[in-house]
């Protein structure tokens, strides 16, 4: 795997944003840079940490820091041609292509809840490596970043959620917490934290350091040319209908979906499991983001395979159609007696099923 590590520079594929990154280099583990969408390594370096450090100005939970402006218009200019695109496709004038988008946001979405999170970042259950083979096709169709920095930046998430060491901390708002993140440097706490991620889990799976490794050329059959292929010559689609629908529609969409993962799970909804963190309880990300809105929970028991306290998602349907035909095994749940407890001594008094008393507050 040490040539996934070389000093090689490749460009990147156009991602929701065309960025020039360099791969990263051995100093992987010690990058600073957290985004979802773009890595650079032009950071990484110790004494430049500690200078952006005191660069910042912080005070009452505001700090002033660099805006990454290649990313704000970027950004900005997909979503703007994502209103165009919206309001003026004709969703009826072929189904076909109307379903594709659909069935394109559900591949990819699954590929990120079942694959680099369930899967790789929580280890809530093992799979095969037939299964791991398709979780990876799944997850490259998103266009997001590789499978080792998706994992790092959510382990990262996990131990230090909603502090300065959170790569999307909601402590600083709905939009930071959204997309915000993505358009500034990193705080120097997300830095020096993230370096401290075991990662080497990751690099040991073959398939998923496969993922890593190709991920270039990857992205580009499976986020771009295959979805747009496909209803061209699947069904006579023109190439624009077919583009638009694609990379506007079906990739600004399924962002902003998982986006919300970060954001609307960690500000509204209820708290049964835990009154004393962000992380909420929210049907409608549980809706538009394959069953990862059950996050309250998820932030309790994150190595349940489920990511909620019932089977009532998609992606766990997926993982429990593998298990049946044994390419998923290992699956990790906590008891529901233990769950009882937990809802009972720490919730908010919101759940279904018990009558929670609500935590007393501090
Ligand atoms: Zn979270
Ligand atoms: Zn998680």
């Amino acid at each position: 795997m040490n040539s996934r590590f070389s000093n090689s520079k490749i460009k990147m594929a156009p991602n929701i944003l065309s960025i020039d990154s360099k791969i990263l280099t051995k100093k992987k583990f010690q990058n600073e840079e957290f985004s979802i969408i773009e890595k650079t390594t032009d950071e990484n370096d110790e004494n430049d940490v500690q200078n952006r450090s005191e660069s910042y100005i912080k005070s009452e939970g505001w700090f002033k820091t660099e805006l990454k402006w290649k990313n704000i218009i970027t950004i900005s200019l997909f979503h703007l041609c994502f209103v165009y695109v919206f309001f003026t496709f004709k969703f009826f004038e072929n189904l076909k292509t109307t379903a594709w988008i659909y069935g394109m946001i559900l591949i990819g979405g699954i590929g990120v809840t079942a694959g680099a999170h369930r899967l790789w970042t929580h280890k809530a259950y093992k799979a095969k490596w037939q299964l791991r083979i398709i979780l990876v096709v799944l997850y490259a169709s998103t266009g997001m970043n590789d499978i080792f920095e998706w994992v790092r930046d959510h382990r990262v998430h996990h131990k230090y959620t909603d502090t300065d060491a959170d790569p999307h901390n909601s402590n600083r708002g709905f939009f930071f917490s959204h997309v915000g993140w993505l358009m500034m440097k990193k705080h120097p706490d997300v830095i020096r934290k993230g370096r401290h991620v075991d990662m080497s889990d990751i690099l040991a799976d073959p398939i998923a350091a496969f993922s890593v490794k190709y991920f270039l050329i990857l992205k580009i059959i499976f986020t771009f040319l295959l979805p747009v292929m496909l209803p061209v010559y699947g069904w006579n689609e023109t190439w624009y209908r077919a583009f638009v629908s694609q990379i506007i529609l079906r990739y600004v969409l399924l962002l902003n979906f998982i986006w919300c993962v970060n954001s609307v799970a960690h500000i509204w909804g209820s708290r049964p499991y835990d009154a004393h963190i962000n992380p909420t309880e929210n049907q409608w990300v549980n809706f538009v983001a394959a069953g990862e809105g059950s996050h309250n929970y998820h932030h309790v028991f994150p190595w349940d395979y489920k990511t909620s306290e019932f089977c009532n998602s998609t992606t766990t349907d997926f993982i429990n159609f593998f298990a049946k035909i044994g390419w998923a095994y290992d699956l990790k749940e906590p008891s529901q007696e233990l769950v009882k407890i937990v809802a009972i001594k720490k919730g908010d008094g919101s759940h279904p099923l018990w009558n929670a008393m609500p935590y007393p507050a501090s």
